[in-house]
């Protein structure tokens, strides 16, 4: 099988599984898991923040960096595609008590500073008030596209002139960087807080970091409690994380095999899709022979899996569990599919 279907479905390495074996660790509530407390410093180093915090998984990190950055019943502006939005089982309301203000983030999903500085609402006598502002890189449903240091300050300018927190969805921060070639410290650093995973192209079984100062990180780890992400012989898991963090630069590998997918479909008659930033490759297939659906379940069928971004649009993810003769078998699969 051929798994193209997201960067989560990689496996821990040889390499991973012996150092969750010898993990020294301790209870991570009390603090006391060495190996945990070791990733949280090597991810608040990475980020060129203060501090982080170690939490079950992506979805947790931003409703805790929500929660932890807002007052209840207050405003936050997203992009209207945005994974905080769509895709966490309203949890912004359901578990911060905060309303939306989604924006449109056009082709790359990224809003403008102009309809960031119109959405701003100031509180008054009848108004919550825009609490927090939310940005995601890469941005997964606009392809994985990657956002430099300078289009995410022009936006963090705008929300701190009116004195609003900035928090990254940075589940996929790595590979902007990659994509960039820039330090992830770059990336973190014009926003107040910022989540990354380990657990998806990275490769480590388990986990995301919510990462800012370390104010913020204290009251996190409070709400992190409350969600019950609280958890103690962490590092056991952990461990994993710390080679994961460690070999971040090789996601260039899955990003230049995304571009030799994606240069492959694209010629293929009815097929648009667009050169990739990183390892996600957005196909369209509006116009091929066959729809979104019958394209996905005739790639099933020959062994090779892939995601739907919704209707005709299809989502093919590398990562390091392919080989390069994997990526030449989906594309001769493919194009057996949609050649007449
Ligand atoms: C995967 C993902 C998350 C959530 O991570 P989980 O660990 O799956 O909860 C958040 N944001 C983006 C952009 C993602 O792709």
């Amino acid at each position: 099988m051929i798994d193209l279907r997201s960067d989560t479905v990689t496996r821990p390495t040889d390499e991973m599984r012996s150092a969750a074996r010898n993990a020294p660790v301790g209870d991570d509530v009390y603090g006391e898991d060495p190996t945990v407390n070791k990733l949280e410093a090597r991810a608040a180093e990475l980020l060129g923040t203060q501090a982080a915090l170690y939490v079950p998984s992506g979805t947790m990190g931003n409703q805790i960096a929500a929660l932890t950055h807002t007052e209840y019943g207050q405003e936050v502006v997203l992009e209207a595609t945005s994974h905080i939005y769509g895709h966490e089982v309203g949890g912004l309301a359901a578990t911060a008590g905060l309303q939306v203000r989604p924006l449109d983030g056009g082709a790359d999903g990224l809003f403008s500073p102009s309809a960031l500085a119109d959405a701003i609402i100031e509180p008054s006598l009848h108004r919550a008030g825009t609490g927090l502002v939310c940005l995601e890189n890469t941005h997964n449903r606009a392809g994985g596209t990657a956002h430099s240091p300078a289009a995410m300050a022009a936006r963090c300018d705008i929300a701190h002139d009116a004195g609003i927190p900035v928090h990254l969805d940075g589940a996929r921060l790595f590979n902007a960087a990659v994509a960039l070639d820039v330090p992830p410290a770059a990336l973190a650093e014009p926003v107040d807080s910022v989540m990354c995973c380990v657990s998806k192209g990275l490769g480590a079984p388990v986990g995301s970091l919510v990462a800012g100062d370390e104010e913020f990180v204290e009251t996190a780890r409070r709400y992190r409690k409350r969600l019950g992400g609280g958890m103690r012989q962490a590092g056991i898991i952990a461990a994993p994380g710390l080679i994961a963090l460690d070999s971040w630069e090789r996601l260039a590998e899955d990003h230049e095999r995304a571009v030799r997918l994606a240069t492959a479909l694209d010629e293929l008659p009815g097929v648009t899709v667009d050169a990739p930033d990183t390892n996600l490759v957005r196909v369209d297939v509006t116009d091929a022979v066959v729809d979104g659906e019958t394209f996905l379940s005739q790639l099933a069928d020959r062994d090779v899996l892939g995601g739907a971004y919704g209707g005709d649009v299809i989502r093919l993810c590398t990562h390091r569990d392919l080989t390069d003769a994997d990526v030449d078998a989906a594309i001769a699969v493919a194009t057996e599919i949609l050649t007449d």
